[in-house]
C-alpha cells in the first residue's frame, strides 16, 4: 500500500492527534494585517491554514491583525475578504480582529504588571536601543525605571490609556531578561502610545499593543490549536511562549513554515505600495503586480494559484521559487476550459485575389480540442484577411516555413493559400499588403488535393474583425532580486520599461466582442487572455495577455 506523503505541519498535526495534544481539534487562522492587498505569499497562507483545517475537519478564522491604525484601512479589509473568498475559501461566521481583543489585552496587561512581569519604561525607544538593550553578543542594561512600583506601573499605564501623554513618553514593557542571548526576550515593549485614529475603534484609544503581545494571545482568546506563520518568527516563539505561560491561559503552538519568494517581483507590503504610490503600476491590482487581484485582472484563476501552491509545497527552509511555475500552472489550467480563438495581435492584411469580392463563408472552428463537448463555431471568411506580421517574411531563412514570395501555407480552418505579390513602403521597408491565390479545392474537411504545406496560420477576416485595444505584459523587473541593490541605491531601479505594451487595434476574431469578464480565452498560438475589468467599457472590451502558450521566456 503506498503512503501519502505529507508535509511536516501535517506530520506535527497527526501526531498531536495521537497523543491527544489538542483532544483531536485543529483550528487554524489566516491572520493578515490590513494594511496593504493580498499578493500570491498570502495566498500560500491561505491555502495551507484553511487547507489544514478542511484536511482534519476543523476550522480556520480570518483574522485581522490591525495593531497599526495608521497603515490600516477599510479598503484593505474589504479587499482582503474579497481575496479570500475568491481564492475559493470560506471563513463562515469566524471573522475576528485583534482590535475587539483591546480591552482584554489591556487587562492581560494589567494582569503582568501586577504580577511583577511587566513595567512602565519612560526611556525614549531610541535610547533604549542604542544604550540599554546590549548587542547579539554583548549583554544590555535594566532602564532605570524597570523597578517601579506595582501601583506606579499601573498609575502610569492607565493614564497612557487615557491619553494623558504624548506619543512617545512611555511604553510597557516585559520583564523579562536584559542579558537574554535572544535579544527579542530583552525587556519587550507590549504597548506604545499612539493618539491615531484607528478604522474599527475610532478614538477610544492612545495605546496600541505591539505585534508579539497581540498575535499570540489573540490565537489564544480564539483556542487556535496551530499556528501557521513564517520562519523569520522562529525567534520569536519563546516571547510568543512567554506572554501566554506567564498570564496562564490556553496555550496554541506555533509553528514556523518558509514563506513563499519568487524571483522577478517583490512581495513586501512595503515595496508594492511604494510602487502604488510612485505610480510606476497602475494600482494594487495591476496585471503585473503578484497580488491576488492583480493575477485575477490578469486572468489568472483561482484554482491555478490553488495548484501553484500545493505544488511548491511547505518547507523548513527559505528558497526562491521561478515565477515560471506560477506561469505554467495557470497555462495548465486554461488549457483544459478555455475557449479557442482567433486573435491577431499585429495584423497585416492578405488580399486573396481570386476570391470572389462579396463572397463569405462560414468555416467551422473547434472551440476546444481539450474538451470533446466544446462543440464548434463558425468563423466568417472573406477575400480579406489578418494574418500576424511576424508570420510573412520577404526573404525568409530555410527554417521559417510560413508565408513568403511564392510559399503556400494553410489558413487554419479554411483553405490553402499561397503567396504571389507583397506590397513595401519603399522609405520604411515595412511590408503593407500581401496578395495571394486560393486553392478551392483544399477548404478543410474537404481537402481531396493531398496538398501538403509545412505551416497553417492563424487569420481573421477583415471585414469581420473586432479590433480593440490589446495589453501584453512582461515581467516587472529586468533582474531576478529586483530587492538585491547596493547601500544607497534605489531598488527601483531595475524595473522592465518594456513591461507593459498596449496594441491599440488587435484584429480578433467577431465573437469576442461579447467575450465575458473571468473567463480565459486561447488566442491560437498566441496565448491566453483575458477581459480587463479596468478599462473595458460597454463597447470597447479591453483584453489582457494572462501568459504566452510556451515558456518563451527561458529561450
Ligand atoms: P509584509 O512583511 O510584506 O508586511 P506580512 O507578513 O507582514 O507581509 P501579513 O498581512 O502580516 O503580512 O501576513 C499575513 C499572513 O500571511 C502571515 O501569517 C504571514 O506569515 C503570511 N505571509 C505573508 N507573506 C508570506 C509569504 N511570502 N509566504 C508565505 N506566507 C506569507
Ligand atoms: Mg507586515
Ligand atoms: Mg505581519
Amino acid at each position: 500500500e503506498k503512503k501519502e506523503l505529507i508535509n511536516f505541519i501535517h506530520q506535527i498535526i497527526e501526531d498531536d492527534n495521537k497523543t491527544g495534544k489538542f483532544a483531536g481539534k485543529v483550528h487554524t487562522r489566516f491572520p493578515p494585517e490590513p494594511n496593504g492587498y493580498l499578493h500570491i505569499g498570502h495566498a500560500k497562507s491561505i491555502c495551507l491554514n484553511f487547507g489544514t483545517a478542511k484536511k482534519y475537519n476543523g476550522l480556520c478564522n480570518l483574522r485581522f491583525d490591525d495593531t497599526n491604525p495608521t497603515k490600516e484601512s477599510d479598503e484593505y479589509v474589504n479587499s482582503i475578504m474579497e481575496d479570500v473568498k475568491w481564492l475559493g475559501f470560506d471563513w463562515e461566521e469566524r471573522r475576528y480582529h485583534a482590535s475587539d481583543y483591546f480591552d482584554q489585552l489591556y487587562e492581560y496587561a494589567q494582569q503582568l504588571i501586577k504580577k511583577g512581569k511587566a513595567y512602565v519604561d519612560s526611556l525614549s525607544s531610541e535610547d533604549f536601543a542604542k544604550n540599554y538593550k546590549g548587542t547579539p553578543t554583548k549583554a544590555g542594561k535594566n532602564s532605570p525605571f524597570r523597578e517601579r512600583s506595582v501601583e506606579e506601573n499601573l498609575d502610569l499605564f492607565e493614564r497612557m490609556r487615557k491619553g494623558e501623554f504624548p506619543d512617545g513618553a512611555h511604553v510597557v514593557r516585559a520583564k523579562i531578561d536584559m542579558a537574554h542571548p535572544n535579544m527579542h526576550m530583552r525587556d519587550p515593549s507590549m504597548y506604545r502610545i499612539k493618539h491615531a485614529h484607528h478604522h474599527r475603534t475610532g478614538d477610544k484609544w492612545h495605546i496600541y499593543p505591539m505585534y508579539d503581545f497581540a498575535h499570540g494571545l489573540s490565537d489564544s482568546i480564539e483556542g487556535i490549536t496551530h499556528s501557521l506563520c513564517t520562519l523569520e518568527f522562529e525567534v520569536h516563539r519563546p516571547l510568543y511562549d512567554w506572554f501566554i505561560d506567564e498570564l496562564g491561559v490556553y496555550h496554541p503552538q506555533q509553528i514556523e513554515f518558509a514563506r513563499l519568494n519568487l524571483n522577478y517581483t517583490v512581495m513586501s507590503k512595503r515595496k508594492l505600495l511604494e510602487l502604488v504610490e510612485e505610480k510606476h503600476v497602475d494600482g494594487w491590482n495591476d496585471p503585473r503586480l503578484p497580488t491576488i487581484s492583480g493575477l485575477r485582472r490578469r486572468g489568472y484563476t483561482p484554482s491555478s494559484i490553488r495548484t501553484f501552491a500545493d505544488r511548491i509545497g511547505v518547507a523548513k527552509r527559505d528558497n526562491i521559487i521561478d515565477v515560471g511555475l506560477l506561469e505554467w500552472s495557470v497555462r495548465e489550467d486554461l488549457n483544459k476550459i478555455a475557449p479557442r480563438k482567433m486573435g491577431v495581435l499585429k495584423p497585416l492584411k492578405v488580399i486573396i485575389t481570386n476570391y470572389p469580392e462579396n463572397k463569405e463563408e462560414l468555416m467551422d472552428a473547434t472551440n476546444n480540442p481539450e474538451d470533446p463537448e466544446g462543440g464548434t463555431r463558425k468563423l466568417p471568411f472573406s477575400r480579406e484577411i489578418y494574418i500576424e506580421q511576424s508570420d510573412f517574411m520577404e526573404d525568409p531563412p530555410k527554417k521559417f516555413f510560413r508565408m513568403g514570395p511564392g510559399r503556400e501555407v494553410r489558413l487554419k480552418y479554411a483553405y490553402i493559400i499561397e503567396c504571389v505579390d507583397f506590397k513595401k513602403d519603399p522609405a520604411t521597408g515595412e511590408i503593407l499588403e500581401v496578395y495571394c491565390t486560393y486553392d478551392p479545392l483544399t477548404k478543410s474537411g474537404e481537402d481531396q488535393t493531398g496538398k501538403k504545406v509545412k505551416s497553417t496560420l492563424s487569420w481573421v477576416s477583415a471585414r469581420h474583425a473586432y479590433k480593440t485595444e490589446v495589453r501584453l505584459y512582461d515581467r516587472l523587473f529586468n533582474v531576478e532580486d529586483p530587492s538585491d541593490v547596493e547601500e544607497g541605491e534605489d531598488w527601483k531601479k531595475n524595473i522592465n520599461p518594456g513591461s507593459l505594451e498596449i496594441i491599440d487595434a488587435a484584429a480578433l476574431e467577431p465573437s469576442l466582442a461579447k467575450a465575458e469578464a473571468g473567463v480565459g480565452y486561447q488566442f491560437e498560438r498566441q496565448g491566453y487572455f483575458t477581459v480587463d475589468t479596468k478599462y473595458s467599457t460597454a463597447d470597447k472590451l479591453v483584453f489582457n495577455r494572462t501568459v504566452t502558450l510556451k515558456d518563451d521566456w527561458a529561450k
